[in-house]
């Protein structure tokens, strides 16, 4: 309240320069993104760039999958909700998502999106949305258990059943643990490489080219958010057809 408006004042300021230096930094970002893929490619040279499209493209197929078969199905059998329409709703914050790469930078407009398009109501999604962008980090652990498997091919390790299913338990905690802001997946990666038993610096073999890759795997993991709340708000009884997300909307504007 007003006793400690100094210090509320403060935090809000606070707020706005740190947006501002992400402004800034993001500007930046295509420049590092050319200087980080010519390290790459001047140091591996050419024959790196095959096996590390075969990545790219092996993980962009997972995110379709997973997006195609699991969201779609909790869509459709779960939240009951019409996935073309999904997909037309929500396609400005997986725009947001997309480019800015960050989780975290998306909430506003999923918020935003969830609130004033799917009338979900602020009580539900101001709970599941800055949790799901805390937590929820499917298409991170995605891209961990394809670029481990990566990593060991060109270190020609093989792996083990059971080195498989470690990678599955480490990569879902490692992606709990990651950040909603861009590159933090690929630091994390390197727990699930040391529990593999594999080197460390396989990491600089992908983060040459992690940052188109961080572009797929943000805007699945705010996908993943997005149809949670839709599950939650359907469960809660929220979502009874369009006309009540009118309504919903309707009273919040009254
Ligand atoms: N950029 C991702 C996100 O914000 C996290 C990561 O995988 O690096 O969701």
């Amino acid at each position: 309240g007003d006793k400690v408006s100094t210090v509320r004042k403060g935090m809000e300021e606070l707020n706005n320069l740190v947006l501002k230096l992400v402004d800034i930094i993001m500007q930046l970002a295509p420049f590092g993104v050319y200087g980080l893929i010519g390290k790459t490619f001047a140091t591996l040279g050419y024959t790196a760039m095959l096996p590390l499209l075969k990545y790219f493209i092996g993980v962009i197929i997972v995110l379709l999958l997973h997006y195609l078969i699991t969201y779609q199905s909790l869509l459709i059998f779960v939240a009951k909700y019409n996935p073309i329409k999904f997909l037309k709703k929500f396609s400005g914050p997986m725009m947001v998502a997309f480019s800015t790469s960050s989780s975290s930078a998306t909430l506003p407009s999923s918020m935003e999106t969830m609130q004033d398009e799917f009338g979900v109501s602020k009580t539900i999604s101001s709970f599941t949305l800055p949790l799901g962008s805390t937590i929820n980090m499917d298409g991170t652990a995605i891209m961990q258990g394809v670029a481990t498997i990566f990593i060991a091919q060109i270190y020609g390790v093989n792996l083990t059943m059971g080195d498989f299913v470690t990678v599955i338990i480490t990569a879902t905690l490692a992606s709990i643990g990651t950040a909603g802001v861009p590159g933090v997946g690929v630091i994390m990666l390197g727990m699930v490489l040391q529990q593999v038993g594999l080197p460390l610096e396989g990491m600089a073999l992908v983060m040459g080219i992690d940052r188109f890759v961080d572009m797929f795997r943000t805007t699945v993991n705010i996908t993943g958010d997005a149809v949670c709340t839709l599950i939650v708000a359907r469960t809660e009884g929220e979502l009874k057809g369009e006309e009540v997300a009118a309504s919903v909307k309707k009273n919040k504007l009254a």
